[in-house]
């Protein structure tokens, strides 16, 4: 049976236009579990491949969508059945296969994770790859000491999907959060989720040669890289850790120096969604659902349709999208 899904399509002088039409069950990739989609999300990924694709889709036509929520139709493994409520995040889905931006998926059984008992497509699709990578910082910063009670913790692109999440389950676990944003518009919304401090993100537009500054933070995550990356290195605490998920500032980390390494102790921690292991993907979901308050969940939500996606794309491509975006694929 036809279903709709948003399609990119590309023309013989390489130009690409994204739009809503019919697709067939025949059309979707090879995989063991049919999964009807109920939610999907916007990610900076999902941005680039609605457009050219940024060098990361092979084919045409494609269907982006990075990631998504919904329902078991078929299924050839016997880990899922009918029914059975599924979420997936990364693997490439949406980038080098089709993905979530249509009413119907196909992927491998190992790409899914179960949704934990009482959480709905629509608030797992609310926390999507950005929750889900916010959540692998906070434990991964966990995994190297941090405990409430040490000392304010940063995030940077706070206003931003991973930054909302990562304000909110930081403050529910008891941190003092300070959250750096280039968006002063966004104070209430931020300190609504949970946030003590904001920061301005102009406090860390320049370079400084200095080896080390004051030691302001117990903890940080980073989604910006770049100068400010470079700067709050200088700014941890004895010992703290930096958990560097995103580059919405650029790749580079603009000076830079070992000093804070060897001279404080100080801990890059590097963290990657797309292939994150299975057991490491199940304990960040139960964390999500015990450590993120649905109601701070809920005030990050701008709700969407497929149509919306073309514009949503070149939104968040520009750092204009605030927290989270939740796309009903069947609207
Ligand atoms: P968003 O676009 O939702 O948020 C990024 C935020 O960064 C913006 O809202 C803005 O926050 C801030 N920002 C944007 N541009 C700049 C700039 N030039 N200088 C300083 N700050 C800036 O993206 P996500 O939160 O979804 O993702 C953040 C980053 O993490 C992206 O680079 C993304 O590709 C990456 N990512 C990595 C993953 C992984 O597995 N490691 C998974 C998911 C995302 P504000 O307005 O508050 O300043």
């Amino acid at each position: 049976m036809g279903f709709r899904a948003l399609v990119v399509e590309r023309d013989d002088e390489g130009k690409t236009l994204a739009a809503v039409r019919m697709a067939e069950e025949s059309d979707l990739p090879a995989g063991e579990v049919l999964v009807r989609v109920d939610h999907s999300t916007v990610n900076y990924k999902d941005g680039l491949c609605i457009g050219p694709g940024g060098g990361l889709v092979r084919t045409y036509p494609h269907v982006p969508g990075i990631d998504f929520a919904g329902t078991v139709e078929s299924s050839d493994d016997p880990r899922y059945k009918a029914g059975d409520k599924v979420v997936l995040t990364g693997w490439r889905v949406g980038e080098t296969r089709w993905g979530g931006y249509a009413e119907k998926a196909r992927v491998p059984a190992d790409f899914l994770v179960p949704l934990p008992a009482g959480f709905s497509t629509r608030a797992a699709m609310a926390v999507g790859t950005a929750g889900l990578t916010a959540m692998l910082a906070i434990m991964a910063l966990e995994d190297h000491g941090l405990k409430p009670g040490q000392g304010p913790v940063l995030v940077t692109g706070a206003a931003g999907g991973v930054g909302s999440v990562a304000v909110a389950v930081l403050a529910h676990l008891g941190h003092e959060v300070a959250a750096v944003t280039g968006r002063p518009d966004q104070a209430d919304y931020l300190t609504g989720l949970g946030a003590s401090r904001i920061v301005p993100r102009e406090e860390f537009a320049e370079v400084t040669r200095k080896p080390l500054e004051s030691e302001l933070w117990a903890g940080c995550v980073d989604a910006v890289a770049g100068v400010m990356l470079g700067r709050v290195l200088k700014q941890m605490a004895y010992g703290a850790s930096v958990a560097a998920i995103g580059l919405a500032g650029g790749a580079a980390i603009e000076g830079a120096l070992i000093t804070p390494f060897i001279l404080r102790g100080v801990n890059l921690l590097g963290i990657d969604s797309v292939m994150q292991p299975y057991a490491n993907r199940l304990r960040a979901w139960s964390r999500i659902s015990r450590d993120l308050p649905m109601d701070r969940l809920e005030a990050m939500i701008v709700p969407a349709g497929l149509s919306d996606l073309p514009e949503l794309g070149a939104a968040i491509l520009k750092g204009q999208v605030r927290g989270r975006v939740v796309v009903d694929v069947r609207s």
